[in-house]
């Protein structure tokens, strides 16, 4: 069988050529990684629980107007996307205080925030995704004013939406992280929602417990990671019909 040509290979996700031109093929990998890929662990099943949940959160922004890059799931690890040019930045939207804003401003985690807070990281992982400004952005050209005001927009729409869809189902979403990419048409660029939504990228607590039900739990070792993710998609009824709890091979009576 000939061998697919892989385009990129990052920490959770591997990116192939796809089957026609301006397509790729997203393979969702088990790998965890935290703290600048220093604590890294297989976590058999997450691929396949960030696959549908990505999958889930992609097609519900489509159906709201708001474009993504997803076109369709082609298997339980892969799915078909456009290729489009990466803007170097990870856009993080914050409702409620945690991780890296509670420890720079001092700010208990938890606490509400008077509005949603957007933020911008440049993506190099040599220097630890650092936190720029729209002065940098700007100076440095990673995107232009009209691309700025049309991050911020998507990036509020997606908030709107994560957190209705959450809040539905008895979780906060207390921030997130999204990368957005352009695709071409023709002489035409466009912003479309690139990368991956899923409790990897966010953080989702119960609205009654305040448990964790994304990556903290492996960053900040609180039980198992797969059971947390499993526990968002049962929620909100796209488990895949093969659970990926691997085990030993049972018998059937
Ligand atoms: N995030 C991410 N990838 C990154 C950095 C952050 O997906 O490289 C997400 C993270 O999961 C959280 C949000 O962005 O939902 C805000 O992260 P924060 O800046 O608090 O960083 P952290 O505390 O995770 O280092």
């Amino acid at each position: 069988m000939a061998r697919r040509k892989k385009i990129y290979e990052g920490k959770a996700k591997t990116l192939y050529e796809g089957p026609e031109p301006g397509t790729l093929v997203q393979y969702f990998k088990d790998d965890a990684t935290a703290f600048n890929a220093e604590k890294h662990d297989i976590i058999e099943g997450k691929g396949v629980l960030n696959n549908i949940l990505s999958e889930f959160f992609m097609l519900g922004l489509g159906q709201i107007g708001v474009p993504t890059h997803f076109l369709k799931r082609l298997n339980m690890r892969e799915q078909l996307v456009r290729s489009c040019e990466i803007i170097p930045l990870e856009i993080i939207v914050r409702n409620y205080a945690a991780g890296s804003l509670s420890k720079r401003l001092g700010i208990d985690e938890g606490t509400q925030l008077p509005r949603p807070i957007v933020e911008y990281c440049y993506k190099d992982d040599g220097l630890g995704d650092p936190l720029v400004t729209e002065e940098h952005i700007a100076a440095f050209g990673w995107a232009s004013q009209q691309d700025m005001d049309d991050i911020l927009s998507l990036a509020l729409r997606v908030n709107d939406f994560m957190s209705g869809v959450m809040l539905a189902v008895g979780i906060r979403l207390v921030d997130f992280k999204i990368e957005i990419g352009r695709v071409y048409d023709g002489d035409f660029q466009r912003l479309v929602i690139a990368d991956e939504i899923s409790p990897d990228s966010c953080r989702l607590w119960d609205i009654k417990t305040g448990q964790k039900l994304d990556k903290d739990v492996f960053r900040r070792d609180l039980g198992s990671l797969t059971d947390a993710y499993t526990e968002v998609a049962r929620r909100l009824g796209v488990m895949p019909n093969n659970p990926p709890a691997p085990g030993k091979p049972q018998l059937v009576n």
